[in-house]
């Protein structure tokens, strides 16, 4: 008896718009269908109830980020053309990312690491996956450079985002905002970081709008953080920082491209200080009971920054996009937490006293 309720991944559903064969063989995680979820109380809170504000959940995706979208397809590809071994560059999630896929289709995975600058959830994952996990005495970008430069002296695929397949696995998250809102959004909110993702929408959009299966197409506003905001300065930044370690990039490997889909959108690529970052993150939590990384959170620093100057519209519709889970990251929340967590005596009064009960 065939189940209507089979889980299929995003390779399945949206074959007809991807790079694959009935030869391809098909590795997936169930990645892909994550929710998009309205807003119930920020837009009021800010001010701008007539906002009509969602976010994408890409933190409920199998390994806790929107990479695996693209992971599938990478190294499904893989696999099709006969690689034994994967290697990445990753600030966290590429690696997680890569360590899962990798492993349930028996390929060797190797991660570099900026040591230091790596969310314990993500680190966990990765070697937890089976990955060979190598930290380096460098930032990101360095990693990618050496990353390169071992896929040409070693028979080894790389699955960074300079790896075609990975947008082309990623533009699927736009496909499924239009078919969950029946429409493109006004607009959509991003955070950049290498600048794929944001290239990857673009894509999906602009593709659904050449089908026919929305009429519009979404003004793309990306937000790179104020300490590695390349983008925005034009200039590559030799020494990015941010609270926000998965954005932390100083020479993002899809500039250009993220440049041209600003520029046909009619969007804008913009910064959020770490302390925007900050509200938004916790903002998330207790108004929306949504936890996701720090990184992700520039999204909807970006869009509150953007309502304020006058840039985007308060009567509109909006798409946030939450890149990865707050859980692969939970010394941030622990960090910036007020709340007291001395132990109380395990008796009623004490309690009600406590409780202001
Ligand atoms: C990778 C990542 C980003 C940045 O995406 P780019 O495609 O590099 O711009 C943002 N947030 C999270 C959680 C990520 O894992």
């Amino acid at each position: 008896m065939q189940s209507t309720r089979k889980t299929v991944g995003l390779i399945e559903k949206y074959r007809q718009h991807l790079p694959v064969t009935a030869a391809t063989p098909v590795v997936t995680l169930g990645e892909g269908n994550t929710p998009l979820v309205q807003a119930a109380n920020i837009p009021k809170l800010l001010g701008y109830p007539s906002l009509q504000l969602h976010f994408k959940l890409e933190g409920l995706n199998p390994t806790g980020s929107f990479k695996d979208r693209g992971m599938t397809l990478a190294i499904s590809k893989a696999v099709e053309d006969g690689a034994k071994a994967v290697i990445c560059a990753s600030t966290g999630n590429t690696s997680a990312s890569a360590a899962a896929f990798a492993t349930k289709a028996g390929l060797k995975c190797y991660v570099l690491l900026p040591h230091g600058y790596v969310a314990l959830g993500k680190l966990a994952q990765a070697i937890h996956y089976g990955a060979i996990v190598v930290p380096i005495l460098g930032n990101f970008d360095r990693a990618l450079d050496l990353v390169r430069e071992l896929a040409e002296q070693t028979p080894v695929t790389v699955v960074n985002s300079i790896n075609p397949y990975r947008l082309e696995g990623q533009k699927t998250a736009a496909f499924e905002v239009v078919e969950h809102l029946d429409r493109a959004p006004d607009y959509l909110c991003i955070p950049v970081g290498n600048a794929g993702n944001i290239c990857a929408y673009w894509r999906g959009f602009k593709l659904y709008k050449e089908l026919g299966m929305a009429s519009s197409a979404p003004r793309m506003h990306g937000f790179e953080a104020e300490g590695s905001a390349a983008i925005v300065q034009g200039k590559p930044i030799k020494n990015p920082e941010t609270i926000g370690t998965a954005i932390r990039i100083g020479n993002p490997a899809s500039w250009k491209e993220a440049e041209r889909a600003r520029d046909e959108s009619g969007g804008q690529i913009d910064s959020v200080t770490d302390d925007e970052i900050l509200k938004a993150y916790k903002m998330l939590g207790t108004a929306e009971g949504i936890f996701c990384e720090p990184s992700s959170a520039a999204s909807l620093a970006g869009l509150i920054k953007h309502l304020e100057n006058g840039t985007i519209p308060q009567n509109t519709t909006v798409v946030c996009v939450l890149t990865g889970n707050g859980l692969k990251d939970p010394d941030t929340a622990q960090k910036i937490t007020t709340v007291d967590l001395t132990p109380v005596d395990a008796e009623i009064a004490a309690l009600k006293k406590v409780m202001g009960l």
